[in-house]
């Protein structure tokens, strides 16, 4: 695997593959690497000839300066990962490389309602700085495919509007969430949890899993009552969201019909935050 820390010398070597007409496939992320990062990896090893994985961790996109300080780094594991799941490029650029002008956002995108409901809620400029991380990427790496994971099922809607905003041809491929046995969903964050914590942990995916049985036949506002209840009963210090809502907009969803809801979930376990969904079908 070729590491470069340079996005000029990234762009030199692509040269070649566009000229062959081989296909980019491109894995953003932000290090800490765990099964649900290296399966993206392996989807795009499928559908591209060139895989090129990033591990940035972006400042633009915390909220929360502790948690951006907090955030776990094991680039030692995470290369040894990558090359064993056959990655072909990594791009590991520093903040200099990626912001030379300073961390000012340079265009606000328009993202309508979906920037102020459920995480964009609770994390106030999030995805504006999502939005800013991955269009700076893309222009770097200009890749066919991106590879995305569902986990972040609201953060995979802002980057499908964000690259109708840029009308790029990039397509988006979103990648099922890996779960530990448990059922907890793989997460970089869970390397900060304790070995009680991450039991408790497994109530969100109980939770999700409860909602998903009983969608038919009880409603959403009885489903959520019961849901936070339950974590708040399970070592959760606070519950951000329960939300059951449409899965094309995210608009809560009250009544039991035949909607295509999603269920998500946001919440801390002492000072970790997990997120995670299930698509209720
Ligand atoms: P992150 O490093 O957390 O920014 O994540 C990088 C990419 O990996 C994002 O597209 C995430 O949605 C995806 N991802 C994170 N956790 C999982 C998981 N458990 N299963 C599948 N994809 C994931």
């Amino acid at each position: 695997m070729k590491i470069f820390k340079s996005a000029l010398e990234l762009k030199e070597s692509q040269k070649k593959i566009k000229l062959s007409g081989g296909k980019i496939g491109f894995v953003p992320t932000m290090g800490a690497l765990h099964a649900g990062h290296i399966s993206l990896v392996e989807m795009s090893k499928n559908h591209c000839e060139i895989t090129i994985c990033s591990i940035f961790v972006n400042p633009t996109q915390f909220n929360d300066l502790k948690d951006f300080e907090n955030y776990p780094a094991t680039l030692e594991s995470d290369i040894l990962k990558l090359e064993m799941a056959g990655c072909d490029i990594l791009f590991l650029p520093g903040a200099k490389e990626i912001y030379p002008m300073g961390t000012t956002l340079q265009q606000k995108y328009d993202l309508g309602e979906l920037e102020n409901i459920l995480e964009g809620k609770y994390r106030p400029g999030h995805f504006q700085g999502v939005c800013q991380i991955v269009h700076l990427l893309l222009n770097i790496v200009s890749p066919d495919f991106l590879f995305i994971g569902q986990k972040d099922y609201q953060q995979c809607m802002v980057i499908k509007k964000l690259l109708e905003i840029l009308k790029l041809e990039t397509k988006i491929i979103i990648g099922p969430t890996y779960r530990e046995l448990s059922g907890l969903a793989f997460s970089s964050r869970n390397q900060r949890l304790t070995t009680a914590q991450k039991e408790d942990a497994k109530a969100i995916f109980e939770m999700l899993s409860f909602i998903k049985k009983n969608i038919n036949t009880t409603p959403p506002n009885e489903l959520i009552d019961y849901s936070i209840k339950y974590l708040l009963s399970k070592g959760f210090e606070n519950v951000d969201y329960v939300s059951i809502a449409n899965a094309d907009n995210l608009e809560p969803v009250s009544a039991i019909d035949s909607t295509k809801k999603v269920a998500l979930f946001a919440g801390k376990i002492g000072a970790v935050r997990l997120i995670d969904n299930m698509i209720l079908e």
